[in-house]
């Protein structure tokens, strides 16, 4: 009737953001970081791997300290897997993908 509200068209309405203390994703509920999480923050960090890591590092240690404020006893490793591992570099394990490919044929193919 008389409630119109500008409806904004195409834009999500809740961001993939933490909800503290329960480190729940606000959007989806899930742990945070959930899939749209990593992947908007591995978008954001893309020219910088580095300083992903450094973040997430500094939330992983706030929300260790406040999982176990609420009386959970949040596993080290699972944390770790959690906040970190995904965002680590591809290559920085053991196999690592070349990102560039060599040059020309070394046969010196002409055609
Ligand atoms: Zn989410």
């Amino acid at each position: 009737m008389s409630s119109r509200e500008p409806a904004p068209p195409s834009r999500p309405a809740r961001p993939h953001v933490p909800m503290r203390p329960l480190w729940r994703c606000r959007a989806c509920g899930a742990h945070w970081p959930c899939q749209p999480a990593r992947l908007a923050l591995l978008a954001e960090y893309r020219d910088d791997r580095t300083a992903l890591l450094v973040y997430l590092a500094t939330v992983m240690s706030e929300a260790a300290g406040q999982l176990a404020q609420l009386g959970g006893q949040p596993d080290p490793a699972e944390l770790t897997a959690r906040f970190l591992t995904w965002a680590r570099a591809p290559g920085a394990g053991g196999h690592d993908r070349p990102l560039r490919r060599l040059g020309p044929c070394p046969g010196g193919r002409r055609s």
